[in-house]
């Protein structure tokens, strides 16, 4: 196959567009790694350091953590040794804040030579009566996790986990009706700008994330080339 170009990419996507599955899938085929920033903001205030008590005290009430703290959890996790080959960034970032924050950071010392410069930026896109359905049909094992879908992907034995049996499922708390209008008015009004943003500097490619999990990352293969 042909040389791989793309090592440093950000996937952009409504809640609900699958961007955190196809994230992973790319991040297995290129070997690199994905920084989900919800799943990094959550590790990191585990910790209990100077930067994760201060995330922490945010999501704990409920409040969004400022961009700077964002930036800065993110650009400590991109810039480890491990990641330098690139990275997936999934769920960053979600703002123009954010990414003012970001070429700034990496454009200056101790960053700059470090070559973190997104070189690709793939956006899923999905209608909203889509991302509606994937969202509320969804439910998870209470014993083991698995997640299921009354559509998509339903377990063998009616009622029954495929994985381990268990016969009790449960829907995530923000799955309802209400939070998918809410997150959806956010990703419009506060992630969406940067998609025009990243389109003016030719980094943005497009995805028709509709259709099933396989044919998604077949299209997304296409792209990236590998
Ligand atoms: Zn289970």
């Amino acid at each position: 196959m042909t040389a791989l170009n793309y090592r440093h990419i950000i996937m952009v996507g409504p809640p609900g567009s699958g961007k955190g599955t196809q994230a992973a899938i790319l991040a297995e085929k290129l070997q690199i790694t994905t920084i989900s920033a919800g799943e990094l903001l959550r590790a990191e205030a585990r910790t209990g350091s100077e930067l994760g008590k201060q995330i922490a005290a945010k999501i704990d009430f409920g409040k969004m953590v400022p961009p700077e703290i964002i930036v800065r959890a993110m650009l400590q996790e991109v810039a480890k040794p491990e990641n330098g080959t690139g990275y997936i960034m999934d769920g960053f970032p979600r703002s123009m804040d954010q990414v003012g924050l970001f070429e700034e950071a990496i454009s200056k010392e101790p960053y700059n030579n470090q070559n973190l410069q997104p070189d690709l930026v793939l956006l899923l896109q999905v209608p909203d009566e889509y991302i509606y359905d994937r969202i509320l049909g969804r439910s998870q094992c209470a014993k083991c996790g698995e997640m299921y879908h009354e559509k998509f992907k339903t377990p063998k034995v009616f009622g029954v986990c495929d994985h381990c049996g268990g016969k009790e499922f449960t829907k995530r708390a923000d799955d309802t009706y209400e939070t998918v209008v809410s997150r959806l008015r956010t990703y419009r009004s506060v992630t969406a700008p940067i998609i025009p943003y990243y389109e003016e500097k030719g980094l943005l490619k497009c995805i028709d994330g509709t259709g099933p999990i396989s044919v998604v990352s077949e299209k997304i293969r296409k792209v990236v080339g590998y």
